[in-house]
């Protein structure tokens, strides 16, 4: 079992202006590999925020408090160094990659997260096979990556990435946004498939309850304004998505 560890974490960014502004507030959170959790809250409580800090986006300056990936630093790593500890951040934009085709890119990306190629045979195989379990058209193997996507297509790329590189840590940042009933079913299902070998552990993010009716979490947590201000089990979804966010208070409504 692995843990990723995120201790009374602090964080700003600095504004346009120059000014620095504090976004998270204090988040501490524990997950194991085998669990889902999910983190839930209005637009602008620093949901993404904690995301892109995970993934070591240069953008998000950390002020205090730590994140561990069974006891190393994950704060002193690269972006690299990260994806290969086993992080994976599906984007809640996704990048076009202008010039480099699907196939180029899962390979070369899966072969320098293991530091060593797939097997030819077998990755083939694989990807084949995941691409249509996500439904994805067999011509999308020879295009750019998300260059043209819709976005149901860049999340079910993501999803194919989740599948094919096995991470141990999976953070989906509004996976579910933008997306129809059917394609959130596909983005699900491929979720719930690589969750189901209890090897990794998900972090999903999301300002809708919509999709923990296809993903379940074991634990909730509630961010408003930076902080987590309530944890509970898969009840807690099911309340929010009869209350709403009102009840933690005006900050948590100005966006929703
Ligand atoms: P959420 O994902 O919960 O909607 P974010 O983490 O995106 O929240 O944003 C939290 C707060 O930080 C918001 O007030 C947002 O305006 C601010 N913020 C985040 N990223 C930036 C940025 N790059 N520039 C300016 N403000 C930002
Ligand atoms: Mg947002
Ligand atoms: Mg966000």
């Amino acid at each position: 079992m692995s843990t990723l560890e995120i201790k009374d974490l602090h964080v700003s960014i600095e504004t346009e202006q120059g000014a620095r502004k504090q976004i998270l507030k204090g988040v501490s959170l524990t997950i194991n590999t085998g669990e889902s959790h999910a983190i839930m809250g209005p637009n602008g409580s620093g949901k993404s925020t904690l995301a892109s800090t995970i993934a070591g986006h240069p953008r998000y300056l950390v002020d205090s408090g730590s994140i561990t990936l069974d006891g190393e630093d994950v704060l002193d790593m690269s972006v690299d160094e990260r994806a290969r500890a086993g992080l994976f951040l599906a984007m809640q934009y996704p990048v076009e990659v202008p010039g480099v085709t699907m196939t180029n890119f899962l390979r070369t990306a899966k072969t320098a997260l293991d530091g060593k190629a797939p097997s030819l045979r077998h990755w083939t195989k694989d990807v084949k096979e995941a691409m249509s379990q996500l439904r994805i058209d067999a011509d999308f193997a020879q295009r750019n990556v998300n260059e043209g996507f819709s976005g149901g297509e860049k999340k079910r790329v993501e999803i194919l990435q989740l599948e094919l590189f096995k991470p141990r840590f999976a953070i989906l940042d509004e996976t579910d946004s933008g997306l129809d009933v059917d394609a959130l079913k596909v983005v699900s299902e491929g979720v719930n498939r690589e969750h189901s070998k209890g090897e990794m552990g998900t972090l999903l993010i999301t300002h809708y309850t919509r999709i923990l009716r296809y993903i379940k979490p074991d634990f909730v947590h509630v961010f408003v304004d930076g902080r987590i201000a309530e944890q509970g089990g898969p009840e807690l979804a099911d309340r929010l998505e009869a209350e709403g966010y009102d009840r933690f208070g005006a900050a948590a409504v100005t966006t929703a």
